[in-house]
């Protein structure tokens, strides 16, 4: 049960079909593919210090390169470390020590800061499209590895939006159901079509990318290797049967970005990671049309919870459309999903509580750390740290981070709830709402936004639209507000920012 045996099948079965482009320009087809996949495997395993159980880094925007490098560690049986590009050089070298990795590929920007910090466990440092990566290729051609369903095939380091990263481990098993999770709930990737990677191939988009070698389809990055809307459109427009992954902040982008699009050529828009405001899914669906699908995961679950389908997204006149929206869908086919109270049991249905999921596509457990594997993945579930609900057509709505829950006078409040109300505001672009430790109320609301909008008006709207209690007692404007590398809202780092405000507020005797 390996991975790269969709590759390898691809090979022989379709050889001169198209598999990877750089924008517009095919640069392999499934026979040069598998066969540099094939060369690669070879010259890894040739490599002094590489055994049958290596982990094999990649710290690289996306690029061509990342394809045949995740396909030649798999041909040759090994792990892929895969690490965002934006992470600065001593947090991926921190990867590197913890992960083990004896190879890493690293891309030619990133190359001298990363060496300057390597650690000694790392026995080769390659710069990808180097002599020394050309050389790689240079031997035999390897044959396909055998693999367990459980080996692992990558080690996912999740986005750590509270301390250091963790590392899920994914094996071929892991990632086969989530291909088959995809093509059955997401997207009916067909012979041909294309999946555009604007999104880090290190993260979401690169999930995706091995449905779309099993179905024969096009893996094409980006020419600037992220994320410029006006590429992304004008790819659109000369590429029928595109799909592409987005964090809801492209999609508003995109949204905005002036430039004509032939709407018609794109196939699947898949949004997740984050949550979008229902007003910028309609404003997205007014411009591009019905074209877009939303997932719910984490890395310990790869992009597979639940699915608010095309289908869903498009129904306009279904009486409840917008609260359809509003939620995260169905769970997928490929697993299970609990709503657990304390003690892991379900809740009645329609309360909220920790959503915990259950089957192929959960990892293993975390690398080097049983602790936090048992806690986990105790019960046989994965606790996904996520608070949520069931509705009695099995429509999940997400609440929030269980951490990020504010519990103000006995109650719970959610922030996305009155982020959502704040958001609806045209002079709000970004908000982020959290607890401020409270002697009389436990935790008090404070809301921290970027935008034009005043404070009074932004009062005013939450008075409107809902309870008072959940009303923040302060609204706090920002330039922009503190995110991580994946462009998540870095809740923790304004909680701390305000308790230091607040407390030199308190100390001056002023108020924040
Ligand atoms: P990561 O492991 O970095 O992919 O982060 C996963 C986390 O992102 C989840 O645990 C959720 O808190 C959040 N998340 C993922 N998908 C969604 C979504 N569709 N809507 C809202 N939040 C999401």
């Amino acid at each position: 049960m390996n991975l790269a045996a969709w590759l390898h099948r691809a090979g022989r079965a379709r050889p001169d079909s198209p598999a990877i482009a750089i924008g517009q320009r095919t640069i392999a087809s499934y026979a040069r593919f598998a066969e540099r996949a094939a060369r690669l495997a070879f010259g890894l395993k040739s490599l002094p210090g590489v055994g049958r159980d290596a982990r094999v880094a990649i710290f690289s925007k996306n690029c061509a390169e990342y394809l045949e490098i995740l396909y030649g560690i798999w041909w040759a049986g090994l792990t892929a470390v895969p690490i965002n590009a934006k992470l600065h050089a001593a947090e991926a070298a921190w990867i590197l020590e913890h992960s083990g990795s004896a190879v890493a590929f690293v891309g030619k920007d990133l190359e001298a800061s990363l060496a300057a910090q390597a650690p000694d466990s790392l026995k080769h440092l390659i710069t990808v499209a180097s002599p020394a990566y050309d050389r790689l290729y240079s031997g035999d051609a390897s044959a396909l590895a055998e693999a367990a369903p459980d080996d692992l095939a990558w080690l996912f380091y999740t986005s750590g939006t509270t301390g250091r990263p963790k590392g899920a481990m994914l094996s071929h098993r892991n990632l086969m159901a989530t291909s088959f999770a995809y093509l059955t709930d997401v997207d009916t990737t067909m012979p041909g079509d294309t999946l555009l990677h604007a999104a880090p191939m290190s993260h979401g988009s690169g999930i995706y990318i091995m449905a779309h070698v099993g179905r024969f389809g096009v893996n094409a990055v980006a020419e600037s290797g992220g994320f410029e809307p006006n590429e992304v459109l004008s790819f659109f427009n000369n590429r029928p049967g595109t799909s592409m992954f987005a964090a809801p902040t492209m999609i508003k982008r995109l949204v905005e970005c002036g430039r004509d699009v032939a709407a018609e050529n794109i196939r699947t828009i898949i949004w997740g990671g984050a949550p979008m405001h229902v007003a910028d899914i309609v404003r997205a669906l007014d411009r591009f049309g019905p074209r877009f699908a939303q997932i719910y995961g984490q890395g310990e679950t790869p992009m597979t919870g639940t699915v608010l389908s095309k289908a869903d997204i498009a129904h306009r006149d279904h009486p409840r459309w917008l609260e359809r929206l509003g939620s995260a869908g169905l769970v997928n086919s490929a697993v299970e999903v609990r709503i657990g109270g304390a003690d892991g049991n379900p809740v009645p249905e329609g309360e909220s509580g920790e959503i915990l999921v259950r089957g192929d596509t959960v990892m293993l457990g975390y690398w080097d750390n049983p602790e936090a594997t048992a806690d986990a993945l105790r019960g046989g579930w994965l606790h996904t740290g996520d608070v949520g609900s069931i509705d009695g057509e099995g429509y999940v709505t997400l609440r929030d981070r269980s951490k990020d829950v504010i519990i103000s006078g006995g109650s719970n409040i959610y922030p996305r709830e009155v982020e959502e109300v704040l958001l609806s505001h045209p002079g709000v672009r970004e908000a982020s709402v959290i607890g401020r430790p409270d002697p009389e109320w436990g935790e008090v609301v404070i809301a921290y936004y970027a935008g034009d909008a005043e404070p009074a008006d932004l009062d005013r709207l939450c008075l409107d639209s809902i309870a008072r209690f959940k009303r923040p007692k302060a609204y706090i404007r920002l330039e922009s507000l503190p995110k991580n590398n994946y462009g998540k809202i870095l809740k923790t780092e304004l909680r701390d920012a305000d308790r230091t405000l607040h407390n030199e507020a308190v100390t001056n005797g002023g108020k924040a």
